[in-house]
C-alpha cells in the first residue's frame, strides 16, 4: 500500500526513441499486459497511466517542467498538476482545501472569474469568504481570526490594477492561523517571482498567459511543495471535476515554456519604457506599473520580484469615452482580453474582463471606468510606443473637437 499518493509524473521514463521533446500521447486510454498491472496502478501502488483524465505522459512532462520552473532556487521540491484552464486549477485547488463551514480570506482585486468563485460559488457550498481591499495586511490579520480559516488567497501583481501584495507577510499571517497561502502568480511568472521561496503553500497560474505565451492554449496549473495535498485532495478534485489539460495543450505549453524567460524579460523591458512614457502623456491621469519608483507597490515589488513584468494599467483622461477612441485608434497593439501573449493586448476591464462584477464591487477594488490594461508583447519597443502614444494623441484631438466637427 502506498503511503504517499502517486502523481502521474512519477511514472515518467525516458522515451525509448530518445525523442528530444515529449511526444504527444494523443490517447484517451492505456492498455495493460496483465490485469494485475492495471489493478496496481488503480490501487495507487504503482505509478503508471490508465486513462487521460487521471494522467497522461505528455501532460505529466509539462507538469514536471512547470514544477521545476516554480521550484527553482526555492530549496523546495515542487510538484504540479495541469488543468484545462486557470479557473479549473484555481477552483479545484481551493475546493480541495475548504469544506462547508470553513472560511477563506482573499485580497481584492482579483481576476474577475476568481472573484465570482469567491462571491457566488463558495458561499453556495457553505464556505464563508472575507475580501480585503488593497493587500491591507492588518485587515488580513484580523480576518484570519475567524474560526476555521483554511486559505488566504492573493494575486500579485493583481489583475487588472497591478496592486502588489506582500507575499512573505501574507504567508506569516496565514501560517499563524494554520491556514495555507495561495498565490496566483500569473502576472509575474516564475521568471520574476517564486512565491514558494517566500512562504506560499500553493501557486496557481492561468498558463493561458505567459507560460504558454502565444495565445494558442487555455490552461492552468497548481504547483506546491506539499505533495500530500496535491497528490491527495487536489488530484482527486481534478479527477472528479474533470478539468484536466489535454495532451496537445500540454505539448503546446511545454514548447511555450522553452522561451518563457526570453519573452518575459524582453516584454518587461519594453513595458518599463512604455510606463515611463505613459506617465508623461497629457491624456494619462495615472499609471500603475510596479517598476515606477512612485508606484504604491514599488517597494514590496522590489523586494519580492526580480523584475516588474510586462503588465501596465493606466487611467485615460475623458474616461471610457476617450478610452474607446484610444482603443479604436490602435494599429499595432490589438484590442483583446487575455494577456501574456507575443502580441500586445489592450483591454478596458470595466466593459470587458470585469464587466460581470457589480459596479460597487468594481469600484471597491479600484477598477475604475477610465482604467485601460495593457499586456505588452514582443513587438519592437519603438513601434509599440509610437502606436500607443499616437493613439492617445488622437484621442486628445477627438475629445477636444467641437461637436459635429
Ligand atoms: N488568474 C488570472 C490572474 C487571470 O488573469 C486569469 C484570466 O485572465 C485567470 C486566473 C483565469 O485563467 P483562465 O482564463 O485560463 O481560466
Amino acid at each position: 500500500m502506498a503511503t504517499t499518493p502517486l502523481l502521474a509524473c512519477d511514472a515518467l521514463v525516458h522515451d525509448p526513441y530518445g525523442s528530444h521533446g515529449p511526444p504527444i500521447y494523443q490517447t484517451s486510454t492505456f492498455t495493460f499486459e496483465r490485469t494485475a498491472d492495471a489493478a496496481a496502478i488503480f490501487a495507487g501502488e504503482k505509478a503508471g497511466f490508465v486513462y487521460t483524465r487521471i494522467g497522461n505522459p505528455t501532460v505529466a512532462a509539462w507538469e514536471k517542467r512547470v514544477a521545476e520552473l516554480e521550484g527553482r532556487d526555492t530549496g523546495k521540491e515542487a510538484v504540479a498538476l495541469a488543468f484545462s484552464s486557470g479557473m479549473g486549477a484555481i477552483s479545484a485547488a481551493v475546493m480541495a482545501a475548504v469544506s462547508a463551514g470553513d472560511h477563506l480570506v482573499a485580497t481584492e482585486p482579483l481576476y474577475g472569474g476568481t472573484a465570482t468563485l469567491f462571491s457566488e460559488l463558495l458561499p453556495r457550498f457553505g464556505v464563508k469568504v472575507t475580501r480585503v481591499v488593497d493587500g491591507d495586511m492588518p485587515a488580513v490579520e484580523r480576518a484570519v481570526r475567524e474560526p476555521r480559516t483554511k486559505v488566504v488567497f492573493i494575486e500579485t501583481p493583481a489583475n487588472p490594477t497591478l496592486d502588489i501584495v506582500d507575499i512573505r507577510r501574507a504567508a506569516e499571517i496565514a501560517h499563524a492561523a494554520q491556514a495555507r497561502l495561495f498565490v496566483d502568480n500569473t502576472f509575474a511568472t516564475p521568471i520574476l517571482q517564486r512565491p514558494l521561496a517566500l512562504g506560499a503553500d500553493v501557486v496557481l497560474h492561468s498558463s493561458t498567459k505567459y507560460l504558454g505565451g502565444h495565445g494558442t492554449v487555455v490552461g492552468g496549473v497548481v504547483v506546491t511543495a506539499d505533495r500530500e495535498f496535491l497528490a491527495g485532495p487536489v488530484q482527486d478534485m481534478r479527477k472528479l471535476l474533470g478539468a484536466v489539460a489535454s495532451p496537445f495543450d500540454a505539448w503546446l505549453l511545454y514548447q511555450g515554456a522553452k522561451t518563457l524567460e526570453l519573452r518575459v524579460l524582453h516584454a518587461s523591458e519594453t513595458a518599463r519604457r512604455l510606463a515611463a512614457e505613459l506617465a508623461q502623456h497629457r491624456m494619462v491621469g495615472w499609471v500603475r506599473y510596479p517598476g515606477l519608483a512612485d508606484d504604491p507597490g514599488h517597494e514590496v515589488a522590489e523586494r519580492q520580484m526580480s523584475g516588474f513584468g510586462a503588465m501596465i494599467a493606466f487611467g485615460i483622461r475623458g474616461g471610457s469615452e476617450a478610452g474607446k477612441v484610444f482603443m479604436d485608434a490602435l494599429q499595432v497593439a490589438v484590442r483583446a482580453v487575455s494577456l501574456g501573449c507575443t502580441d500586445t493586448l489592450v483591454e478596458h476591464p470595466a466593459s470587458m474582463t470585469h464587466s460581470h462584477l457589480p459596479a460597487e464591487e468594481r469600484a471597491k477594488a479600484g477598477i475604475t471606468e477610465d482604467l485601460i490594461r495593457v499586456s505588452v508583447g514582443l513587438e519592437s519597443a519603438d513601434e509599440l510606443e509610437k502606436d500607443i502614444l499616437g493613439a492617445l494623441d488622437w484621442a486628445e484631438v477627438a475629445m477636444n473637437a467641437p461637436v459635429g466637427a
